[in-house]
């Protein structure tokens, strides 16, 4: 399909002195809504977009909940998504953190899953999580609709940080966030209108573009993450390998603590040493910088790009070594 063109603009004309569809950027733009099509239909709900992953979680935390209510979180789930409740708890909303591998806690607000967890790479009990009375949030991003669509397995809501796999090239920062109900879609898009946390036409034009080649991306990402994480399992320098046979993030922790993973994050360098995840470009870090004692010393994230799988493996056992 040729690209749409890109509409930068922020207003429209009324037409007969009366606002069409279109009228102001805010509440809704071409670029957006046609990259929020897309979105919707692989995770078969109605998607929403914002500026990034944590703007689409602020969005739906303040769009849904009130002072006073509690969020379940899977314990391991992404670093920046506890700090941020933390930062919420200013304006009365709370949260817990539990195993999500089990049932979440009763009398809880709002459930909040990650599938698989960022960087301990978990994977969340669908079933138990659906049974339990509150809406259900799954943070999706490292799965991506190609592996999971959260919707049948009896979510209420899909989150993405759409930086990671959907933008999947490192050069966009956009979040969000799908509704499998109506009513929920109609809320969280006049809170998000009213707001004002809403994504530009360019990283919406980005994101369109991107979801053209995300199931060959993340396929082959794929594919080259279990073969890299085989591998790693058989090296000595390897303690543990995480990956849950999905998506092409994976991390492992190696003999000798924070010394040795530094060692090895500053010796690749096919791969480069930076955050994030989910772009063609494969990228690696150790995580206790950000996330201290939360994660093992030794811990190393590894996000698999579009790269030839043995110049990887080159790289990354030279660096083990
Ligand atoms: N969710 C997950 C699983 C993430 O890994 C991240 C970022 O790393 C986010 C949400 C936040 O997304 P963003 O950086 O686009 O705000």
């Amino acid at each position: 399909m040729p690209s749409p063109p890109l509409d930068r603009s922020t207003i429209w004309a009324y037409q007969d002195g009366e606002p069409g569809a279109l009228y102001y950027r805010r509440y809704a733009h071409p670029n957006g809504e046609a990259a929020e099509a897309a979105l919707g239909a692989l995770d078969g709900g109605r998607a929403l977009l914002f500026p990034s992953g944590a703007g689409a979680t602020t969005a739906l935390v303040l769009g849904l909940l009130e002072p006073g209510k509690t969020i379940a979180l899977a314990e391991g789930a992404y670093y920046g998504t506890a700090v941020l409740f933390r930062s919420l708890e200013r304006w009365g909303v709370r949260f817990v953190e539990f195993d999500q591998t089990g049932p979440p806690p009763d009398g809880v607000d709002l459930v909040w899953i990650e599938a698989p967890s960022n960087p301990l790479l978990t994977m969340p009990d669908f079933e138990v999580a659906a049974a339990h009375p509150a809406p259900v949030v799954c943070d999706s991003t490292a799965a991506t609709p190609i592996f999971l669509r959260p919707l049948e397995r009896g979510c209420d809501f899909v989150l993405h940080s759409a930086t990671k796999y959907l933008g999947g090239h490192h050069d966009v920062l956009l979040g969000a966030v799908v509704c499998g109900k109506d009513d929920d879609y109609e809320r969280l898009r006049e809170f998000r209108g009213r707001s004002g946390i809403v994504a530009g036409p360019d990283d919406a034009w980005l994101l369109l573009r991107s979801l053209e080649t995300l199931e060959v991306r993340v396929r082959r990402q794929a594919e080259t993450a279990r073969d890299l994480a085989d591998r790693l399992r058989a090296h000595p320098a390897v303690e543990t390998v995480r990956y849950p046979d999905l998506g092409a993030m994976l991390s492992f922790d190696v003999h000798g603590g924070a010394d040795a993973a530094r060692r090895v994050e500053t010796s690749v360098s096919r791969i480069v040493n930076a955050t994030s995840l989910g772009g063609t470009t494969s990228v690696l870090e150790t995580r206790s910088r950000w996330e201290g004692d939360r994660v093992p010393p030794g811990l190393v994230r590894l996000s698999v790009g579009l790269e030839d799988v043995d110049e990887l493996w080159d790289d990354l056992s030279r660096a083990l070594g």
